[in-house]
């Protein structure tokens, strides 16, 4: 991945893709001092831009860790390399990171980098598998406790849970995990929020020790401009037999229908491929009144 053709914004210029790197000895490496985002870009345009750098701002400062840049110098910085790069459709990851000048769990002065590379991702999960909807195992690991994690941050650290419990999905032939909280009530998965569908209504796990996710958001408003009750509640795994349809959503799963979770089968129904489908047409850059 990292010898491509390219460039990548690095801390206010624009360095050659193969030359963007770090010391080995960058606190980041070692105790998870990293904070990113994840955007998509959909005809030129980086969808929700403010609203992804605004959590990226926000994620920091969760981790005591103040941006050297402005929201409206990293949105211009995403933009740049968007264009410098020079695709109309693709995925969008601004990192934030400490330095190498300090070695410690406590590193105060060291430099808060940003970088921001842009690459082609057309799809999260197996095409082939949008029909029947994607199968998900069910994470061992848990969603930690607010009182035990910056849980609301896109932190690097955090991700490390979920990396353990994609890998093992995997290597069961599950295309992802779907990951409890620490009561014990459904969460989300590895990289995406989840979603319910029982007698035309939609339910969803309360975001109170997960991502609020950006896609989340977007997909509640389109259901509810189609006048479909959405309800967020816990909801408890042994619910999930009681469901008739299941779909993730994130910026790199967009709408996601869900075939199987362990032992519990869901069909891909009209009401996940009617959202699926206003969320691609809600991501395409707004025409412009004249
Ligand atoms: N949860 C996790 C763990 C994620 O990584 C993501 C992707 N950023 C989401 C939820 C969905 O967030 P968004 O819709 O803002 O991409």
């Amino acid at each position: 991945f990292d010898q491509r053709e390219g460039v990548i914004w690095m801390n206010g210029e624009f360095v050659p893709w193969k030359d963007a790197k770090v010391h080995v000895l960058t606190h980041g490496l070692h105790y998870g001092s990293g904070v990113f985002e994840g955007e998509r870009a959909y005809g030129g345009e980086i969808f929700k831009l403010t609203e992804h750098t605004q959590r990226l701002f926000d994620s920091a400062e969760m981790l005591d860790m103040k941006i050297p840049f402005t929201v409206a110098e990293i949105d211009a910085a995403c933009r740049e390399t968007l264009k410098r790069q020079g695709f109309a459709d693709a995925y969008v990851r601004p990192i934030v990171w400490r330095g190498s000048e300090m070695m410690g769990v406590a590193a105060q002065n060291t430099k808060i980098n940003v970088a921001i590379a842009i690459w082609q991702w057309p799809s999260y999960f197996d095409p082939t598998q949008l029909e029947k909807g994607i199968r998900l195992d069910i994470a061992e690991f848990r969603r930690p406790d607010p009182m035990t994690a910056p849980s609301k941050a896109k932190a690097v650290g955090l991700y490390m849970i979920c990396t353990i419990s994609k890998h093992k999905a995997e290597r069961k032939g599950y295309a992802d995990a779907m990951m409890l909280d620490w009561r014990g009530q459904v969460a989300e998965c590895t990289g995406a929020n989840i979603f319910f569908v029982k007698n035309g209504e939609i339910h969803t796990p309360t975001p109170d020790c997960f991502l609020d996710g950006i896609t989340r958001r977007t997909v509640i408003g389109l259901a509810q401009k189609r006048q479909l009750k959405v309800i967020e509640r816990a909801i408890m795994p042994e619910e999930l037999a009681g469901f008739e349809q299941c779909f993730i959503v994130g910026t790199a799963a967009e709408v996601t229908p869900v075939g199987e979770i362990g032992p519990y089968k869901f069909s891909v129904g009209d009401l996940t491929r009617t959202l699926r489908v206003d969320y691609l047409n809600e991501v395409q850059p707004k025409k412009k009144a004249a």
